[in-house]
């Protein structure tokens, strides 16, 4: 059998959202599994932390469709809202709740005829410029779904950073300012903290809190922090050295030519490549850990095969185990290497790669 895998840790996954927990102790947890659990599997994910988080979050309805044909109960926050007003009969049928951003969602959801009462947090938009009422259009919009006898109050009031991982923390007081402002005479339930503010900014953590990449043990912020470093990788992707050679200084390894021997060198194949979700963009020298060891890639990225200098790691043979990224090679390093973040690392795995729970 190929050795290339993805181990996903359940009892890391949890442990990561008991530091949410305990970071944000007096909000409620909005647990993000939008993208198949950011590529580790949602309903495993999201059945892992059913003891912890309050709902779930996800991106549109198909998500959260999966979520409940998986058993989950907990009600699912749909983070865009409905998408047709289709999905606002679905919704109700299921106890999905609704991110509303729009004028169009807010008028489709004022005419929808409901059997039941829906429960909705209204989108505003602080200063991120994507998704969310400006300020004035959402007082109105929120004094037209109060009065909404479908709508269950409170209505909670949302908005999202754009800036919340950086080091200057400036544009998300100014956020947080903004939001304030437009709660003063509301006193209404706030949603703010991705897990970027989860982690560094507490003032944001209000009632209730968003993590997502924290769940998976990758840390948002540009910057080392404590916090940061009690998170544990969930998602382990491994694979195993299947062939070695010795090569003599000056001879090329892989497609292009692109990496040279400057030294006699000994060369690693590992199974696993861009097919398998490793990132093509990276370059020469990307750690790779074999054998525990770190040795630097060295030429392009196959679709099925990445190669690795291991002259300086001793004992390397055929079989010998490789950490693309995990517990020992955080993936935001790998993703470092290749120009990207690791959300989209973690959220582009393949399905050719099995993931493997553990706990
Ligand atoms: C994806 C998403 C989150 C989670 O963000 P992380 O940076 O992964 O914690 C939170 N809120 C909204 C609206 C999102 O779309």
């Amino acid at each position: 059998m190929r050795p290339t895998n993805a181990t996903v840790s359940l009892s890391a996954l949890r442990a990561n959202a008991l530091l949410a927990r305990r970071l944000a102790a007096n909000s409620k947890m909005a647990a993000v599994v939008k993208a198949n659990a950011y590529g580790h599997g949602a309903a495993r994910c999201a059945r892992a932390l059913s003891d912890v988080a309050d709902i779930f979050a996800v991106a549109c309805i198909d998500e959260a469709l999966e979520l409940r044909e998986a058993g989950v109960t907990e009600p699912v926050l749909l983070l865009e809202g409905h998408f047709s007003p289709q999905e606002l009969a679905l919704s109700e049928a299921h106890d999905f709740w609704l991110m509303l951003h729009s004028e169009q969602q807010i008028q489709q959801l004022l005419n929808f005829r409901a059997q039941q009462t829906l429960t909705v947090w209204l989108k505003v938009d602080t200063g991120m410029h994507r998704l969310g009422l400006a300020p004035a259009a959402a007082n109105a919009a929120y004094q037209q779904l109060g009065h909404c006898k479908h709508v269950n109050q409170p209505i909670v009031i949302a908005t999202h950073f754009a800036s919340a991982d950086h080091r200057n923390t400036e544009p998300t007081a100014r956020q947080i300012t903004q939001l304030s402002a437009f709660n003063a005479g509301k006193q209404a339930p706030v949603s703010l903290s991705n897990s970027a503010a989860i982690l560094a900014h507490t003032a944001a953590h209000g009632d209730w809190v968003r993590p997502g990449i924290m769940l998976y043990g990758s840390s948002p912020l540009e910057y080392s922090h404590p916090y940061a470093n009690e998170l544990r990788a969930v998602m382990s992707f491994r694979s195993a050295v299947i062939a070695i050679r010795d090569i003599a200084k000056g001879e090329s390894v892989g497609y292009g030519a692109s990496w040279r021997a400057d030294r006699p060198s000994r060369i690693a194949t590992i199974a696993a490549g861009y097919g398998d979700g490793y990132p093509r963009a990276a370059v020469s020298g990307t750690p790779v850990l074999v054998n525990g060891r770190t040795a630097p890639l060295c030429g392009r990225v196959s679709m099925d095969m990445i190669t690795v200098d291991v002259s300086d790691c001793p004992d390397v043979r055929i079989g010998s185990p490789v950490e693309l990224w995990g517990n020992h090679l955080p993936v935001s390093t790998v993703a470092e290497h290749a120009g990207t973040i690791a959300y989209e690392l973690l959220t582009r795995m393949p399905g050719r790669v099995p993931l493997q729970y553990e706990y």
